[in-house]
């Protein structure tokens, strides 16, 4: 049945009410129980999205541009991906360790997770569609050169790739080489350069076009 029964004068989606799926069940069923064996408060699933939902690529590239421009936090950064976000007022609200790769002018770094969809969800928010799918998880490992061509990066042949498969417990978040022409740029400047694809090693950071 519809619950769109009631009159209106414009058009707008049905919401149809399908019988819940298997997933569906199983998340009702096992939330339930959580909450009625007192393990979860009812309302913290729902909490837990809305931090998951507030996690964007703006703070991985936060990270980046402070990297770029104080030499001891990129150290500290390097060290422990982790505590050098945390010290950025970046919690993490999982347990899992982060590694932050440098790309120079010796070395590009590429992240992938070959087994499923692992990602720096603290940093980086949800995973773009491409990184969740099998053609990028098994072509990353096995052509990385060409795969960056298909993104439209050309790694000179001198370059060392290196490709980071993430797992459940070590994510990596790459920090790009900072590009030439931004010396005495501001920190928020060079946040806005950073894009998440930038993060994930598939380009590198460019200036805008208007000021190349
Ligand atoms: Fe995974």
């Amino acid at each position: 049945m519809s619950v769109h029964e009631h009159e209106h004068d414009h058009p707008h989606d049905e919401i149809s009410v399908e019988s819940a799926g298997y997933y569906e069940i199983m998340e009702t069923a096992v939330r339930e129980l959580l909450v009625a064996k007192g393990m979860i408060g009812p309302g913290e699933i729902r909490r837990q999205i809305e931090v998951l939902d507030s996690r964007t690529p703006a703070l991985g590239a936060k990270i980046v541009a402070r990297a770029w421009v104080d030499p001891d936090f990129r150290a500290r950064l390097l060290a422990d991906g982790r505590t050098g976000c945390e010290e950025l007022g970046i919690s993490f609200y999982d347990d899992t360790a982060l590694i932050v790769l440098e790309n120079t002018a010796e070395v590009h770094n590429l992240i992938v997770c070959t087994l499923c969809s692992c990602y720096p969800r603290p940093v980086l928010g949800l995973p773009p569609d491409w990184y969740k799918e099998k053609p990028y998880r098994a072509r990353a490992v096995i052509e990385p050169r060409k795969v960056l061509a298909e993104f439209g990066t050309t790694i000179p042949d001198d370059v060392e790739i290196r490709v980071s498969d993430s797992t459940s417990m070590v994510r990596y978040l790459v920090l790009p080489r900072r590009p030439d022409g931004t010396e005495g740029w501001s920190e928020e400047a060079l946040a806005a350069l950073v894009t998440r694809d930038a993060m994930i090693g598939v380009v590198p950071v460019t200036l805008p076009e208007t000021i190349q």
